[in-house]
């Protein structure tokens, strides 16, 4: 870590002294991140005796609601009060906080801290490094910054957020520190045997046919390098899940041999497809999504695409056509 960012984390902890009602949201379709970084900076400020509010923007994926302090996270409303100091976490840009965008106009307090290369630094405070492999590395060494002591349940949540945006400490965006971050976790008292469990060793019989079902029309072109799959509101309701269940999909169709480019296309509607892309080797899939508006990470990026299911595919494989070797 460089410091730069901790000049810009002492300016941060400035501010949270100077606040009392303290606001935390992160971007849709949350993640590992997303909720393990938000629970954890919100523990470690109720610490501090700060009034604390973790605003959801798409509820709680079920895998995560096992987080210490998961009950915290509820929908903004005006009897809360206003809004003294917004931070925003693991958001690269002020859309991707869904319903809660507009909130941080109502204060000229906004502190981001986030992970992705294309961050927009949106906030009046950016503790923002592309380096880190999680926002839950950044967050932790905030805490640290804060003079909080990490405990369990603060532990637990960065754990979560480090172990799942970074596939188990495998993907190239993991480092010594990651590591070391990781160990000290640990001694913390981090229940990783409650995050494995709960994460990835508790899927229901309907999300395993759903992945079966997913794995069955899986496409390949460019010689296996390039695979899809498509996810239909037909396939959802057949296998009576949700979208929260298709985590997983596109990691594990990456994780075919020859694969390069794993990607899954989810309908929202008629009209719309979320896109989740994932990447081996060499291609960069932020570049890919960010033709269609979308962004993310080398390795992990997303975008929505305004057309049928088709037709997104269609689009999409000529974007990702050109970048395979
Ligand atoms: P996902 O495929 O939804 O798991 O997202 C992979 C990564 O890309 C995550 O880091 C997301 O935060 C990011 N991402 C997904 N969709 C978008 C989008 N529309 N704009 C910017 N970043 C995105
Ligand atoms: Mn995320
Ligand atoms: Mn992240």
């Amino acid at each position: 870590m460089n410091n730069l960012l901790f000049e810009y984390m002492d300016e941060a902890i400035d501010i949270i002294n100077k606040s009392t009602k303290i606001f935390i949201a992160s971007h849709v379709n949350p993640d590992g991140d997303n909720i393990g970084s938000s629970l954890s900076l919100a523990l470690a400020l109720k610490k501090i005796d700060k009034e604390v509010f973790v605003l959801s923007t798409d509820g709680i994926p079920n895998d995560f609601k096992f987080l210490p302090g998961s009950e915290l996270i509820q929908d903004y409303n005006e009897s809360m009060g206003p809004i003294d100091l917004f931070i925003a976490v693991d958001s690269s840009d002020v859309d991707r906080l869904g319903k809660n965008k507009d909130l941080i106009k109502t204060t000229n307090k906004v502190i981001n801290i986030d992970h992705h290369i294309s961050n927009t630094k949106f906030g009046h405070i950016n503790i923002v490094n592309p380096k880190a492999s999680a926002t839950g590395e950044l967050i932790y060494y905030f805490i640290k910054r804060l003079n909080i002591k990490i405990d369990k349940d603060i532990a637990t949540n960065i754990y979560t957020a480090i172990n799942t945006d970074t596939g188990k400490f495998s993907y190239d965006n993991v480092s010594s520190d990651t590591h070391r971050i990781a160990a000290e976790l640990l001694d913390a008292g981090a229940d990783i045997k409650e995050v494995n469990i709960n994460i990835y060793e508790s899927s229901s019989i309907e999300r395993t046919k759903l992945f079966i079902k997913t794995l069955g029309g899986l496409k390949t072109y460019s010689n296996n390098k390039i695979a899809i799959a498509k996810i239909s509101q037909d396939i959802l309701t057949e296998t009576n899940t949700t979208l929260d269940d298709t985590e997983g999909i596109v990691s594990f169709i990456r994780g075919i041999g020859p694969v390069e480019v794993s990607c899954i296309l989810k309908e929202i509607s008629e009209k719309e497809v979320k896109v989740s892309l994932r990447s081996k080797e060499y291609v960069d899939v932020a570049s890919i999504c960010g033709v269609f508006n979308g962004g993310g990470h080398i390795r992990a990026a997303g975008c929505t695409i305004n057309s049928d299911l088709n037709s997104a595919e269609s689009l999409i494989v000529e974007e990702i056509i050109k970048k395979i070797r």
